[in-house]
């Protein structure tokens, strides 16, 4: 069997969006899950639109979140060519004359303006449904020769008529279209540069790209594709194209809504586990045989069935990818969120802020927030609190005994007997007056971490 080969071939032109980083994970446990290569390269011809840091910045947010490319510009194998599409703008060159050469492709010597009245004149309301007429251009013979000795042509593939381009798509199913109702394209711009349909082929067939798993959005393109793998006379590879990603009223992301964070370097920035992030992308329009939600990359490599690659859109719940980097930050190890923290408290009051912490905080940062709390204290306790029989007892206990999370303990339990209240009663009172917090962490350790300085300070002001 052909080892299988996958790709993500993103152009630089932002920063990896969470469409982008769940089409690249995809592609990765599908070549991962059949011990296979996956790729990556750069589309990076629309020079106007490449920003500069792009491809570092695809790949080092890639590498955060643990997806390492078997080869990319910086790991190339030299078998398969160069990995940015800029620097090899000669091959492709080189095929569309042999295209031409073979009579699949000619050169359209329209400018723009022509085309724009070719268009006008056309029956098409607009210009998705236009098909370019070769017949249509009317110039004489020294225009023509002009025009191509002033490299002033595009070059279009001839498509024969009446032919269908049928492929068995991964995830919906058989699709057909005639190719009629394609029209001659455009695959090398009158700027020498190719456009992305013939690009991608190239690539893909050079590449050895077996399978190919991208977004929805590349539907219409993947019949242009095959007419060009067909005039070429190459094998083309098996296509899936997954489906789109929703925000929760079920619209199509969009990445100026500023409203959600679709980057992934937000993520990274608010210290979110990348494992999480890694395990919720793989939901996004996949689910487990077994309907398991928390899974590790390799268990995630194991797992991963393409046939199990959902048919109907997925929807980005935040609330969900919470849950998912708080299920992950609970398994960190508290070191290694003290190192990052550079709290100046000593290790023990760390090592108990930090386990009690990551049992409930989703990122670092909000890890981070809850330090401040107890590294600059509040003065005063907001709103107006009448102190009760509660915090008068809960005090005079607490100023017999030694200041440890079990003394503590014991002392909210003996004013809950000696007052005779429980729950919110006895909990509510101690903790506003103790912490100045209507909420935080189980109440014992929540003094603690306050110190007994503050505590007992703050508690000898509201009593005396
Ligand atoms: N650069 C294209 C994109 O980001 C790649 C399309 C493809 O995978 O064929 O959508």
């Amino acid at each position: 069997m052909k080892k299988i080969r996958t790709r993500y071939a993103p152009s630089p032109t932002g920063y990896l969006h969470i469409g982008g980083a769940r089409t690249a994970l995809f592609n990765y446990l599908f070549a991962k899950h059949f011990n296979g290569d996956f790729v990556f390269r750069l589309e990076d011809t629309d020079v106007a639109r490449n920003v500069d840091g792009g491809e570092a910045s695809q790949l080092n947010n890639l590498a955060w979140l643990g997806i390492i490319p078997d080869e990319s510009p910086l790991k190339p194998n030299p078998k398969y060519g160069n990995y940015r599409q800029s620097e090899k703008l000669d091959i492709y060159k080189n095929l569309a004359n042999e295209l031409i050469a073979k009579g699949h492709a000619y050169k359209a010597y329209d400018s723009s303006e022509e085309l724009e009245q070719q268009h006008a004149e056309s029956e098409a309301a607009n210009i998705a449904s236009f098909r370019y007429n070769p017949e249509w251009l009317k110039i004489s013979d020294e225009e023509k020769a002009r025009r191509d000795a002033a490299g002033e042509y595009s070059i279009r593939l001839r498509l024969p008529k009446n032919t269908v381009y049928e492929w068995d798509d991964l995830v919906r199913g058989k699709i057909a279209v005639n190719s009629d109702d394609i029209g001659d394209f455009v695959i090398m711009k009158s700027d020498g540069y190719p456009t992305y349909n013939f690009a991608v082929v190239v690539d893909d067939h050079q590449m050895e790209i077996t399978n190919v798993l991208r977004g929805e959005e590349h539907i219409t393109n993947t019949p242009k594709q095959l007419a060009i793998y067909a005039a070429f006379g190459w094998e083309h590879p098996i296509f899936g194209h997954l489906t789109i990603i929703t925000n929760m009223e079920g619209k199509k992301l969009s990445k100026r809504d500023k409203t959600l964070k679709q980057f992934i370097e937000d993520y990274k920035n608010e210290g979110y586990r990348p494992e999480a992030i890694f395990n919720f992308l793989a939901l996004l329009g996949w689910t487990s045989a077994d309907k398991a939600e928390i899974m590790s990359r390799e268990e995630l490599i194991t797992k991963f069935d393409p046939d199990r690659l959902s048919k109907s859109p997925s929807k980005f719940d935040i609330v969900k990818m919470e849950w998912f980097s708080k299920q992950y930050m609970k398994r960190v190890p508290n070191e290694e969120i003290i190192k990052v923290l550079m709290s100046p408290k000593d290790d023990a009051w760390n090592e108990l802020f930090v386990s009690t912490y990551k049992q409930s905080c989703a990122t670092i940062d909000e890890i981070r927030k809850n330090l401040l709390i107890y590294l600059n204290p509040k003065q005063e306790l907001e709103g107006d609190f009448k102190v009760n029989n509660v915090v008068m007892t809960f005090y005079s206990l607490l100023q017999k005994r030694d200041f440890t999370v079990e003394e503590i303990q014991s002392a909210i339990d003996e004013t809950k007997d000696i007052c005779n209240v429980k729950g919110k009663d006895l909990f509510m009172p101690i903790r506003l007056a103790t912490t100045f917090e209507e909420h935080g962490p189980e109440l014992a350790k929540a003094i603690y971490l306050f110190g007994a300085d503050v505590v007992m300070a703050r508690l000898n002001k509201l009593c005396s």
